[in-house]
């Protein structure tokens, strides 16, 4: 079955939004695979951003990322990569329709809440990476 992975990031945790946005995930109808709280190191961060390591953004993305604790999840279930994209809403706040979880709790583009794969293909690289031990059966 397809899996994503998916991130809250340190402001949706600080902002107490784990429950709304598991709830949402789990309304739809996707399984919860594996999860775990955790900070992660700069390097990581620099490692899960790589693709976009010649943005000027960068420096202040990985920052960000490691200002406090994030929930790192993998969703399972059908077409979930896209139809997660699809919950998340668009990387702009300002662009993400009402409804979605960016679209509903976000207004800055560099404090948006929650990260999710953006291909399959993407998706295994992440879960490989955030969950080196592999996912229990
Ligand atoms: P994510 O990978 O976190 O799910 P995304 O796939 O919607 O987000 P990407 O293009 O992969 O968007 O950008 C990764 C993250 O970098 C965005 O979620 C956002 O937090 C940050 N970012 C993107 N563009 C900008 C920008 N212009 N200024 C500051 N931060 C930005
Ligand atoms: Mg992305």
């Amino acid at each position: 079955m397809e899996q994503t992975f998916i991130m809250i990031k340190p402001d949706g945790v600080q902002r107490g939004l784990i429950g709304d946005i598991i709830s949402r995930f789990e309304k739809k109808g996707y399984y919860l695979k594996a999860m775990k709280f955790m900070n992660v190191e700069k390097s990581f961060a620099q490692q899960h951003y790589a693709d976009l390591s010649a943005q000027p953004f960068f420096a202040k993305l990985v920052d960000y990322i490691i200002s406090g604790p994030v929930v790192a999840m993998v969703w399972e279930g059908k077409d979930v990569v896209l139809t997660g994209r699809r919950i998340i809403g668009a990387t702009r706040p300002w662009e993400a329709a009402p409804g979605t979880i960016r679209g509903d709790h976000a207004v800055e583009v560099s404090r948006n809440v929650i990260h999710g794969s953006d291909s399959v293909e993407n998706g295994k690289k992440e879960i490989a990476l955030w969950f080196p031990g592999g996912l229990a059966e």
